[in-house]
């Protein structure tokens, strides 16, 4: 499905799991929104255009790839704010119990947005963070909710969905799933797991491009008792009535908060096209032997990096790290010769697979090009030593 993205030449692109690259027609798309909608429409696209239903109608998109039942799923805002609204409901379904179990492998800012929420609720809540191993011991019965990535951003170890949440419940937990590296990355299935939330992004593997809303599911059956911490105007039961008190609305729509982006939730409907035709077995299998294969060309090719995911090819999501001391010049040399992956803080270099718009030979040839730059040292260079402020 190469054809399928607007990818420069000469770039191998191992950072889909970072920000997905532009799917051909999405700049129609977004041309069109601003033409044919915004510019000729004006505010009446918010009813011709259909601009006002793309949240639940992105939703659905969403939910297909995450196993969500049509009508659970809803988009906006960003991932910090989802968590935060996730957790706050999750905490208002356990008055009795204080206890927020999250992991040391959690990416920060869920870890802050909840330890924001417990300051200003001030009810006497702990965020208790505990080694990913640790996870389902530390699920006790005074934990109120759990709070979990499934795909670990530095590692890519995969937490399992179905047993944590069965342990989350039997302790009387509410549990919430991030799947910000899960979400096109492997198959989710959330009506099967029974977790009562689950938040992510569509920047990452579902290519919705920068600052591309985030999503929020809630368990059917109970969106309908969920109170609404940021009750914003359009997750009222009728914005246009222009109440001066809050009613939760219907469903799902209850966690729209307000008004949405719409330019970038067209960029996103567009990008959503390209799963309709794959499966999200054949995906994997594919990511698979791709980072197999990236591991044993490294492995046998610069001993000197050091595998930091799991060896387990089931145990990993779509993403490969290695430890290396010099990983952030490294990297730097890599992106120069345009094979481009990231690094994350203090020594991972990090490497995305999509086969949406890779292939193994992408893969080899990103090995010898790493190869080249260990063995010669090419990444000794004071420009590549020089931190940006995104690494
Ligand atoms: C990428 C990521 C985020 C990013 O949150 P934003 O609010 O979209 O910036 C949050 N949580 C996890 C687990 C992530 O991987």
């Amino acid at each position: 499905m190469k054809h399928k993205f607007e990818l420069p030449d000469g770039v191998i692109y191992l950072d889909g799991n970072s920000l997905g690259p532009l799917p051909k027609g999405v700049a129609e798309r977004v041309g069109k929104a601003m033409n044919a909608e915004w510019g000729a429409n004006l505010i009446k696209g918010w009813n011709v255009d259909g601009w006002m239903a793309q949240p639940t109608r992105v939703g659905d998109q969403v939910g297909r790839i995450i196993g969500a039942a049509p009508g659970s799923v809803v988009m906006g805002d960003t991932l910090s704010l989802k968590v935060y609204q996730a957790l706050s409901a999750a905490l208002q379904m356990r008055p009795d119990r204080r206890v927020v179990i999250s992991d040391s492998g959690n990416f920060p800012t869920d870890l802050y947005m909840a330890e924001g929420l417990i300051r200003h609720l001030d009810h006497g809540h702990e965020l208790r963070i505990v080694a990913p191993e640790e996870v389902a011991d530390a699920i006790t019965e005074d934990v109120a909710a759990v709070m979990i990535t499934q795909v670990d951003y530095r590692t890519g170890r995969v937490h399992d969905m179905g047993a944590i949440t069965a342990r989350a419940h039997g302790a009387g937990a509410v549990m919430i799933w991030d799947l910000a590296h899960s979400a096109g990355a492997l198959p989710v299935d959330m009506s099967g797991c029974d977790a009562e939330f689950a938040v992510g992004c569509t920047y990452k593997y579902l290519n919705g491009g920068p600052g591309a809303p985030a999503f929020i599911y809630v368990r059917p059956d109970i969106v309908g008792d969920i109170d609404p911490a940021l009750s914003g105007w359009l997750g009222h039961e009728a914005p246009f009535a222009f109440d001066l008190d809050y009613r939760p609305g219907l469903g799902i729509e209850r966690m729209r908060v307000g008004t949405p982006p719409v330019l970038q939730m067209s960029a996103l409907e567009e990008a959503m096209k390209i799963w309709e035709e794959v499966d999200m077995d054949d995906l994997r299998a594919a990511s698979i032997l791709l980072s197999e294969t990236f591991i044993a060309e490294v492995e046998a090719r610069c001993p000197d990096l050091v595998l930091a995911s799991p060896r387990d090819p089931s145990r990993r999501g779509s993403q490969v790290s290695f430890h290396f001391e010099e990983g952030y010049a490294a990297m730097q040399a890599l992106i120069a010769r345009g094979v481009i992956g990231d690094f994350r803080a203090p020594d991972i270099m990090r490497f995305g697979f999509t086969p949406l718009y890779l292939d193994e030979g992408d893969v080899v040839q990103a090995a010898v090009i790493l190869e080249d730059i260990l063995t010669n040292r090419l990444w000794d260079r004071p420009e590549y030593r020089a931190r940006n402020r995104v690494t």
